[in-house]
């Protein structure tokens, strides 16, 4: 039986007897957790200063800011962030392999690094506080969303270098639930796998989900009879329309997570129980919103690129990271009592963004018109080519398994409801081509979701 004991007044600590809540509260960064608004800051102000310092120990930091003329005992306070220089993806694959390493060889327990979706991979070294802290993030992360040590959890994300892996293991573990570590793919396998071992709680991307879930139905089998109670799902944009075809088709509750391998991997933010926007971490990161264009700080509550300093990094501090995702900060107070602000879902990356025909449109705006309907599949694919010098737009996406009556001409026309629909959208008229549940390619990890043509 869970019993239930409340910390510093508001932050509920529920053990499920095998480990003390005090040691519970370790675990999972407790007195992170229950910080104040004014704590935060105050922490925030202290460990910047702290990662900064750190930071100017690696050749490429000790460079930057010796020609900037800047000397790091002049941060002070977190409200000096903006003296520091911005860090981009391309400094990260400049200072390849190893040029914003601050430690000795010998205090560097593992390495990881980013998925190389944009191009070449960006490594990222950690000691052993790092994986220490990063695991407490993932375990208080997963609590905060309701999983306990009595659940069990089956990770099905890639292992190696992908940090989805070892980034959630590690937590899930530290948490003390019970971790199934199956890996990326062989979907016959994590059917098996769940049912066996009564898995309560998956951490999948949305598009693996939805293609077991489809594998499942056309197979006549249930995914509601496999009892999940909770996804965690994350490492790609969904929208929520995504979210919600999920939870009608396996009947659990779906978590965002966010994060990515230069900010340690997974653990950046994650949604509480009131999954009301994703909880950011702000202990161990500085986060700001800027203008992508002109680089300034966006205003109050305005959507922008994300930018991310670690405060509690060692091997790696990376300053105002432009992560390049495209959301904004919700600052108002979240019920569940956690002061740590929270970040909105994510409308996508800035270089998602396609311009068709001089229009800005995300893949995302069109997923939100396609999951709504439920003779959809959740699977679909962007094709942009060029005829008679015109962009052209190729929604491919998949019908649900038994939409089709047999009547060609019901199809024909909701194709034409759709398109109309989508349209609305985004302002221009895409061709729609409807496919057969379970025929465009499937995706194990991050789905790709658009294929350009055009010359
Ligand atoms: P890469 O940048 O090469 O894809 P990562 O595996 O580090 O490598 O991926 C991190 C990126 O994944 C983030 O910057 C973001 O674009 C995307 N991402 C991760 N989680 C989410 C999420 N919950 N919602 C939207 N996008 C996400
Ligand atoms: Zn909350």
């Amino acid at each position: 039986m869970n019993a239930k004991y409340t910390i510093d007044g508001f932050i509920h600590i529920h053990t499920t007897g095998d480990i003390s809540m005090n040691e519970l509260h370790d675990r999972i960064g407790g007195r992170f957790m229950a910080m104040s608004t004014d704590e935060i800051r105050e922490w925030q102000s202290q460990a910047l200063a702290r990662s900064v310092a750190q930071a100017a120990k690696s050749p490429f930091y000790s460079e930057r800011f010796k020609n900037m003329g800047l000397d790091p005992s002049d941060i002070k306070s977190w409200e000096d962030i903006t003296k520091l220089p911005l860090t981009s993806k391309e400094d990260l694959r400049l200072s390849y392999p190893a040029q914003m390493l601050t430690v000795d060889q010998e205090q560097v327990i593992r390495m990881h690094t980013s998925s190389g979706t944009t191009g070449k991979p960006t490594a990222i070294f950690h000691t052993r506080e790092d994986i220490d802290n990063w695991a407490e993030l993932m375990a208080r992360s997963l609590y905060q969303a309701g999983a306990r040590s009595n659940d069990v959890f089956q990770n099905m994300t890639g292992y190696g270098m992908f940090t989805g892996g070892l980034g959630l293991h590690y937590g899930a573990e530290r948490l003390g639930m019970w971790v199934i570590p199956a890996g990326a793919g062989n979907t016959a396998r994590h059917i098996m796998l769940i049912r066996d071992f009564h898995v309560t709680v998956i951490h999948a991307t949305p598009s693996y989900a939805m293609h077991v879930a489809e594998r499942m139905l056309q197979e006549g089998d249930d995914p509601k009879s496999l009892g999940i109670k909770m996804a965690v799902l994350g490492a790609e944009p969904y929208t929520e329309e995504m979210r919600q075809k999920l939870q009608d088709i396996y009947g659990f509750k779906v978590f965002n997570s966010y994060g990515l391998s230069e900010m340690n991997g997974p653990g950046v933010a994650f949604e509480c129980e009131n999954r009301n926007g994703m909880h950011l971490w702000e202990d161990s990161y500085l986060a700001e919103i800027i203008n992508p264009d002109t680089l300034q700080p966006a205003g109050e509550g305005e959507v922008g690129e994300l930018v991310l300093t670690t405060l509690r990094r060692t091997a790696m501090p990376i300053i105002r990271y432009r992560t390049r995702d495209l959301t904004r900060i919700i600052a108002d107070k979240c019920s569940c009592g956690c002061n740590h602000r929270r970040l909105a879902r994510m409308v996508g990356r800035s270089d998602d963004m396609l311009i068709v025909r001089g229009v800005n449109v995300f893949p995302s705006q069109i997923e939100e018109v396609l999951m709504r309907h439920k003779w959809l599949g959740g699977n679909y694919l962007i094709n942009l080519s060029t005829a008679a010098a015109l962009d052209q737009m190729t929604v491919k996406v998949e019908i649900a398994k038994d939409a089709f009556d047999g009547s060609l001409d019901t199809l024909r026309s909701k194709r034409g409801e759709l398109q109309k629909e989508l349209k609305e959208q985004i302002g221009f008229t895409a061709q729609i081509e409807l496919v057969e549940s379970g025929s465009l390619p499937a995706s194990e990890g991050k789905a790709k979701r658009v294929i350009d043509e055009r010359g």
